[in-house]
């Protein structure tokens, strides 16, 4: 029996497809290379904007096009919040706090709704595939409620796995090859809130797992970085120097009707610190725009912030009301095309910005954990520790999981180009 996977959304939803994907093969399935040749399609959706909603209604009937024999499985964060209406085109709908269920359909062909409002347990190890990076799951849920986040709803109350079942996870991994771990997490700095220690401890935990070469975590929230937080990421040495912290908007009204619960000075006081104690440090961030309310002159705040800080790179989009978030009712809801203005100009800044960045990376040595072969199949490519891809070109005794050293001849786009280092 074959199974198509197809995902969409963020690391945790790409987390949670490879998890069916190991509960699949290890029950003996293969994997399908296209829809066409699979008993069962899995489509994994994304539910943070009303577009990304849309996707999976699309991609299913487009499937279902291409292959009616199969058994369609509808997952992920639109499975949570609106399982009756994807039952409807769907012959299995599981929710994010229900991936066992593919046990069952692996095993007796399960059919149905499986909606859970909290996981059974969430400490449980799901199978990972081989590979020199792998996401680990540190805690599932928020209970922040972000005035326009959908990810409450979706992914329940935050709940922390124990640090235990975390580092054997790890240790697990390590013996499968695995040199470099992401943490995951809606807000990893709030880690271990239902136990007696925090994600500062575990990081000194997994930081002493042998074998393991880098450790990296995503995402964090600005209200709870700390100060003993940048000083782990200074002195742990397998902790990259790499933070992405959301800011959203510069504007401090903005930010207050968002329930973000810091401030533009807040936030910038806390970049100056990870600037100051972390060298070489990157940050990057994620930002709307056209938040409900949001003048051009809290919109130029923004992009104020943006230039004061010079993010390596920032993720951008225009505000999209989502249903139960408070912000989908609130008055002065900017138009479609302003907010599509607002979102080439701050587009167009960064693009300026991650140049001028990458640019500086020119002449240095850079340190690669190795990947893999680059997409146009011609170079080897990893990322450095601030995690920027680096393409290079092969050389024989180099493989995937080598840490090498790498001199950055030139900043491409996006990415930096260079050449093998004594
Ligand atoms: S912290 Fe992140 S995941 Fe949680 S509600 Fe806010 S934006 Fe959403």
């Amino acid at each position: 029996m074959k199974f198509y996977i197809k995902t969409f959304g963020c690391q945790m939803n790409e987390r949670d497809s490879e998890k069916v994907q190991g509960i699949l093969s290890n029950s003996g399935w293969s994997e399908a290379l296209s829809p066409e040749e699979a008993d069962l399609i899995v489509v994994n959706s994304c539910a943070v904007r009303e577009k990304a909603e849309q996707k999976i209604y699309s991609e299913i009937g487009r499937i279902k096009n291409k292959n009616r024999k199969a058994t369609v499985v509808a997952m992920g964060c639109v499975a949570q919040i609106n399982p009756s209406k994807l039952k409807q085109v769907a012959d299995v709908v599981v929710g994010t706090n229900t991936i066992d269920t593919f046990f069952n359909i692996a095993k007796n062909g399960a059919r149905g709704v499986f909606i859970k409002e909290n996981m059974d347990n969430p400490d449980y190890i799901f199978p990972h595939v081989e590979n020199i990076t792998a996401f680990v799951d540190i805690m599932y849920g928020c209970d922040n409620f972000c005035t326009y986040c959908i990810v409450p709803f979706t992914r329940g109350r935050e709940i922390s796995r124990k640090k235990e079942s975390i580092i054997e996870e790890i240790k697990k991994l390590v013996d499968m090859g695995t040199k470099e771990v992401m943490l995951l997490g809606q807000n990893v700095n709030s880690y271990g809130k239902n136990f007696d220690y925090n994600f500062v401890e575990l990081l000194y935990e997994v930081n002493k797992i042998e074998g393991l070469e880098r450790i990296r975590f995503t995402t964090s929230h600005p209200k709870d970085f700390s100060k003993e937080l940048i000083i782990a990421m200074r002195d742990l040495e397998k902790v990259c120097e790499h933070i992405h912290l959301p800011l959203q908007s510069g504007s401090n009204k903005i930010l207050k009707l968002m329930r973000r619960r810091y401030t533009k000075e807040e936030y910038l006081e806390k970049v100056y610190l990870f600037k100051d104690i972390v060298k070489e440090g990157s940050i990057t961030t994620d930002i709307i725009v056209g938040f409900p309310q949001e003048t051009v002159e809290d919109f130029e705040e923004t992009l104020r912030v943006v230039e004061e800080v010079k993010y390596d790179t920032s993720f951008s989009f225009k505000y999209s009301k989502r249903p139960y978030t408070k912000a989908k009712d609130m008055d002065g809801q900017v138009d479609e095309k302003e907010k599509l203005r607002r979102l080439n100009i701050l587009q167009a800044l960064q693009a300026e910005i991650t140049q001028r960045r990458l640019n500086e990376y020119v002449g240095r040595v850079q340190e690669v954990l190795v990947e893999g072969v680059s997409k146009r199949g011609n170079q080897l490519f990893g990322r450095n520790r601030q995690n920027i891809v680096v393409n290079f070109d092969f050389m024989d005794n180099i493989k995937k999981g080598d840490i090498v050293r790498v001199e950055i001849t030139k900043a491409l786009k996006h990415s930096l180009l260079g050449k093998l280092s004594g």
